[in-house]
């Protein structure tokens, strides 16, 4: 299956983890909406929220916030989105799943949602 975030989960594709746990990685987006955008990836390729198991809840968990508050700190924000986007009509272009986090400013008027 030709997936580029199997690729990078594999080590295909090099990259720069900023949290990791035995289930999930964070990356930088390649395409920053706002400074420190970042995507929480699964290790194994499942399509939307709904095809990740269970058992994974709580890893996925703290790989958003492990991830959440290392962004926070680096870039000063003062807030942040978590954004998951499930399947073609909801806005999904990679079809692995993933979860956004943009790292918020007072007033910053981004728009993360085009
Ligand atoms: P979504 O619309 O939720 O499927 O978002 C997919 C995200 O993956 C977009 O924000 C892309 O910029 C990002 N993306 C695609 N390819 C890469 C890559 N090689 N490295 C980092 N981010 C990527
Ligand atoms: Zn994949």
């Amino acid at each position: 299956m030709d997936c580029i975030f199997c690729k990078i989960a594999n080590g295909e594709i090099p990259s720069k983890k900023i949290y990791e746990n035995d289930n999930f990685f964070s990356i930088l987006d390649i395409n920053q909406k706002v400074e420190g955008h970042s995507l929480i990836i699964s290790k194994k390729h499942f399509e939307t929220l709904l095809d990740v198991p269970e058992d994974l809840s709580l890893e996925l968990l703290d790989s958003i916030k492990k991830t959440a508050a290392k962004i926070i700190e680096e870039k000063n924000a003062d807030g942040y989105n978590v954004v998951n986007n499930n399947s073609e009509s909801a806005g999904q272009l990679v079809k692995h799943f993933h979860v956004h986090i943009f790292p918020r400013k007072k007033n910053d008027k981004a728009d993360i949602f085009s």
